[in-house]
């Protein structure tokens, strides 16, 4: 169980969808399933829930969702409010457009983009600044998973990327190990439970209390078929969840871990 996991203070998981470069309007049906299942779950659902769509869907699932809780995030911003920056989003026009969080430092952005740790921080700030959370991402590559590497690439993910003076409220991490990414697999929950123990540790040796209560989300090929499993991890507060966000049965039956 998440919620006392780091002492006294309940953590409400957050189960979160990130559809990457998927999603016509045609997609709209899937996302207002999981509100409207939302809607009809009530309380009995023990978790946030929020769907990342493109940033051409952000304003419209903002405007039609809602009636379950449904919340809407983006995949990443530039660290810029606005100015000659062709094809970015700044976090204010996620914000203007109903976003309450943002993905930054997928490890899809980080390769794709050469996103450095730097870059990352600089774009917390910046969610920050326009009032988004940030759902930051830190993961290892399987070279690194096999060189021993794992914890302390996470260490220096963390360090580099998240700026001093967050709070349970504006930051949330996600720890993604990049081989786990839409390939099926994922690692051992012993794995999992040890990364997510270092992540707390390094939060609230840095945070303190605020620390103690940053939800900490794990992604890579979750499912309904593992999601309780993974979900039952000691410090795993929710999901970072890829492919299956994509239909509203398979994100739904995820959110089903968190079903009292
Ligand atoms: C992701 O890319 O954030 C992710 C977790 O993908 P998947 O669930 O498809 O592995």
């Amino acid at each position: 169980m998440n919620e006392a996991d780091a002492g006294t203070t309940p953590i409400r998981p957050l189960v979160a969808g990130n559809w990457k470069m998927n999603g016509l309007k045609a997609a709209l049906s899937e996302a207002l399933a999981v509100d409207e299942a939302l809607a009809e779950a009530g309380q009995a659902v023990g978790a946030d829930v929020m769907i990342c769509p493109p940033a051409t869907m952000v304003m419209v699932l903002s405007e039609l969702s809602g009636k379950g809780g449904l919340q809407v995030g983006g995949q990443d911003c530039h660290a810029n409010s606005s100015g000659a920056h062709t094809g970015d989003v700044a976090p204010e026009m996620l914000a203007d457009a109903g976003a309450i969080a943002v993905i930054v430092g997928h490890s899809e952005r980080r390769a794709d983009h050469g996103e450095t740790d730097r870059i990352v921080h600089e774009k917390v700030l910046a969610a920050h600044r326009a009032g988004l959370t940030a759902i930051v991402c830190v993961g290892e590559t399987i070279g690194q998973r096999q060189a021993g590497l794992t914890l302390d690439v996470v260490a220096r993910q963390l360090s580099g990327s998240i700026p001093d003076g967050v709070t349970a409220e504006n930051v949330i991490v996600a720890y993604e190990p990049v081989w786990a990414i839409g390939t099926g697999l994922t690692p051992g929950t012993d794995d999992v439970e040890q990364v997510h123990g270092m992540i707390r540790e390094h939060l609230s040796g840095r945070f303190g209390e605020e620390g103690r209560r940053i939800r900490i989300l794990y992604g890579g090929s979750v499912k309904p078929s593992n999601a309780v499993e993974l979900m039952g991890i000691t410090n795993v507060n929710g999901a970072l969840v890829g492919g299956a966000s994509l239909m509203a049965k398979d994100f739904l039956g995820i959110v089903e871990a968190y079903r009292g």
